[in-house]
């Protein structure tokens, strides 16, 4: 922000933090509600001893709960609790803002969102717009602001303190209309965890050659990353404090989710994004979101910043990213550029890198005014998140009898009664899993029946087989997770397809294996009945030694940590010990005198074999599992013991061990095979014990994925062993196509071809999956073929 020249009104109000000492805030006091003296309004430096946003200085997660306690005592405009607790045990917490009057009042501004979320509870149709209109003249736009959900990307939860700083106590007029026409709910991490594990490894590693690194750990305990993917299966316990203490307490019209990309592409990204939207999400939502980033972007231009850009690099396409899209509320990510966590660094305009829909050299309809590069510190950081977390307050403020119209729209086109021919209701018989998956939905805030025995489909339905019909305020978000996914066949003007921004499925139900029919006819349903919540997971006593160990690299690796906590949490089966392997140890062999199973979670083979180069991270962390690590799992498994590989981590088994199997796609172009994360059918040998108990045909979750053809003695390269050493499980199938949700491009190259495989080594076998049995902790079909193959004997 140094260069710049054209500075308004909003951009002097809104980097205030810049030159906010103890001295602003003692100007910018308030009179408390009694009518007492002005009460003070601590500023985060005077609890933290730095601004937020200075160089080099991270808050530590107490210090952040003790600024906002703080602000709390002091301030009549902030009402600060704890929610829950997370993964490791530290308080997750939201602070509510708005005027003390409306703070006064919160129960009220509850009910009237409930109200227009779900019209039914307006009474008959012929009299709900016009006590709709009532309402909307009452209400006040929610605005759920998010930070922090990833670690690394530190400037959003210091930038929260910056926000209600302000809030708490400005008295500009702009910050007073917020204040009146808003209800701020502003949750300053959604990964506590996190928080620390990043600043203990930044601290540790300040001022030295590794410093701005990222920590050799994942930085939520079991997720990393994925904890954005969470918003539909709601496995992690954060997930689901915001999903049911704030979400669908608040139903927010606006979320706003604050985080940061790569510090070389756009210096900040708002929406629209980019297409595909999926399809059930509410033209409404699309609408808003569209009205509101463009809003934001130009404002933001105007100010003076520079390097914007829209309509690039991030999709609507799925739930797991954003639980608002089918709830009401439109989810304006913001992707600020990052520096080296607080580090600054220096980009070259020059070294300014393309992404998906924008390329930061050069003007267009998606990006610009240029930056032209320079220096970039959590300063620029934080006071692009500031800035654009002001403006957004300000529409909501500004526009806020819109937005509650436009809520309620969504509300009424999502209770309207189905018509003939129109899909009606997804019928769940029970089954393994129904109950996991209805929980699921309930939490989501679906209704499920359960009318006892009744006809659909012309098909006797039994006591327990559930129903959930489309007419109802999050039918649509139960209708994403039950219907399959067309993903639309996009290319970029050569032909090449253009990589989707995470995944292309989200078929719960068949990930699940729980069969949903789909039903077109309405039929009678007496009234609903509750259903049990999702069951309790057990969790493992003391005092057994684990049978199996987890790989786990220092470079972290995502697949890892939910292979952890799919043992921590398997669903119907009894807990299962485990033990982490780390590179140090896995080197120094004898493994078979400690474990039945290892297991490398997926990776790809080059992390897993050389990790970080030297040089690159301390010592300590580098180097991989090595030869000495490939020679510990060969006499592991020629000993009797089993090894599992996950997905990619068969291309290492594959190469280091020699086998007989080839990845029949692996040196494919992209324009010949490609499938980034879909759903796949696969059909099972059930004779084999691996796959017993399981039904002949099941599901793959597909991305990345190896797929595997034996090789004969008399037709393949060298190999110690021989066919006669390989056992097909699961193989795609030869006459269907093999996909059922999501996007697969060349199906004919793997039609018939093995997709899990067991190889005899020695007294013991090595089982590679060329899919993930047990992905993000959704994929419950197929964690029996996981559990059997790490299971100690069979
Ligand atoms: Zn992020």
């Amino acid at each position: 922000m140094r260069t710049r020249l054209n500075i308004g009104f909003i951009l002097i109000a809104l980097t205030l933090p810049l030159f906010s000492s103890s001295t602003s805030a003692r100007l910018n006091c308030q009179t408390n509600a009694q009518g007492l003296a002005p009460a003070h309004i601590p500023a985060p430096q005077e609890i933290l001893g730095f601004v937020p946003g200075d160089d080099r200085k991270l808050a530590s997660w107490s210090q952040v709960i003790h600024y906002f306690e703080e602000l709390d005592k002091a301030s009549d405009r902030v009402k600060f609790e704890t929610l829950g607790n997370s993964t490791m045990g530290q308080p997750f917490v939201m602070a509510t803002i708005s005027a003390p009057e409306n703070l006064a009042r919160l129960d009220e501004y509850k009910k009237i969102q409930e109200l227009l979320a779900d019209p039914r509870k307006l009474g008959l149709p012929g009299v709900r717009d016009r006590k709709a209109a009532e309402l909307i003249k009452q209400g006040k736009t929610i605005v759920l602001i998010t930070c922090g959900i990833h670690s690394t990307e530190v400037g959003s939860y210091l930038s929260s303190m910056l926000i209600a700083h302000r809030l708490a106590s400005s008295n500009e007029p702009e910050i007073q209309n917020i204040l009146r026409n808003t209800i701020v709910l502003l949750v300053p991490t959604l990964n506590p965890d996190g928080v620390d594990i990043v600043k203990n490894w930044y601290d540790k590693t300040l001022g030295t050659p590794y410093e701005g690194t990222d920590p050799p750990e994942l930085y939520h305990k079991y997720t990393g990353h994925d904890n954005n993917r969470d918003w539909y299966a709601f496995t992690q316990v954060e997930t689901q404090i915001t999903v049911d203490k704030i979400h669908n307490v608040w139903h927010p019209q606006i979320v706003h989710d604050i985080h940061q990309q790569g510090g070389y592409g756009a210096r900040l990204f708002l929406p629209p994004y980019l297409p595909p939207v999926e399809p059930n999400v509410p033209k409404q939502i699309v609408a808003g979101y569209t009205e509101l980033g463009n809003y934001m972007a130009r404002e933001m231009r105007a100010a003076g910043f520079t390097g914007l850009t829209t309509n690039s690099t991030y999709d609507a396409w799925t739930p797991a990213r954003a639980y608002s899209h089918y709830h009401g509320g439109v989810r304006i990510l913001s992707e600020t550029a990052s520096c080296k966590i607080a580090t600054p660094i220096a980009v070259k305009f020059a070294e300014l890198k393309k992404d998906e829909g924008y390329d930061p050299k050069k003007e267009s309809a998606t990006y610009g005014p240029l930056w032209h590069g320079g220096e970039w510190h959590l300063r620029d950081i934080t006071n692009y998140m500031t800035s654009a977390a002001f403006l957004l307050l300000r529409h909501a403020s500004d526009n806020r009898s819109d937005w509650l119209s436009r809520f309620y729209d969504i509300g009424k086109e999502a209770v309207r009664p189905r018509t003939k021919g129109e899909l009606y209701a997804f019928v769940i018989p029970e089954a393994p899993h129904s109950g996991t998956l209805l929980g699921i939905l309930e939490l989501g805030g679906v209704e499920v029946d359960r009318p006892g025995p009744f006809i659909a489909n012309k098909h006797r339905y039994a006591q327990g087989d559930a129903v959930v019909r489309l007419a109802q305020p999050y039918g649509g978000f139960a209708k994403s997770l039950l219907e399959t996914q067309t993903y639309p066949n996009l290319r970029d003007s050569s032909g090449h397809p253009i990589q989707p921004y995470d995944v292309t499925a989200h078929t719960l139900s068949l990930l699940m294996g729980v069969p949903a029919e789909p039903v077109y006819a309405r039929f009678g349903l007496p009234r609903q009945t509750p259903m049990p919540g999702v069951g309790e997971n057990g969790g493992c006593g003391d005092g057994v030694p684990p049978v199996r160990a987890i790989y786990r690299s220092h470079v972290p690796a995502i697949d890892e940590g939910w292979t952890r906590w799919v043992l921590a949490h398997p669903s119907s089966f009894k807990c299962l010990y485990y033990s982490t392997l780390d590179d140090t140890t896995l080197r120094a062999g004898n493994l078979r005198a400690r474990f039945d199973a290892v297991i490398i979670p997926d990776q790809s083979a080059d992390s897993i074999l050389k990790g970080y180069a030297a040089g690159e991270m301390p010592p300590d962390y580098t180097g991989g599992m090595g030869a000495a690590g490939v020679k510990a799992l060969r006499e592991f498994v020629e000993q009797g013991g089993t090894l599992v590989c996950l997905n990619r981590a068969s291309s290492f088994a594959i190469e280091q061990f020699k086998l007989p199997v080839r990845d029949v796609v692996a040196k494919v172009s992209e324009k010949e095979f490609f499938v980034p994360g879909s759903i796949l059918r696969i059909e099972l040998d059930t004779s084999h014990p691996i796959a017993r108990g399981m039904p002949k045909e099941s599901i793959a979750w597909v991305e990345d994925s190896p797929v595997f053809e034996v090789i004969g003695d008399n037709r393949g390269p060298a190999s110690e062993m021989s066919e006669a050493n390989v056992r097909v499980i699961a193989r795609y199938p030869t006459e269907k196509n093999p996909l059922l949700s999501g996007w697969l491009l060349g199906e004919n190259r793997i039609k018939g071809k093995a997709a899990l495989v067991e190889i005899t080594m020695g007294k013991g076998r090595i089982i590679l999956f060329g899919f993930r049995p047990q992905y993000r902790g959704q994929s419950l079909a197929t964690y029996p073929l996981f559990f059997n193959a790490v299971l100690p004997s069979h």
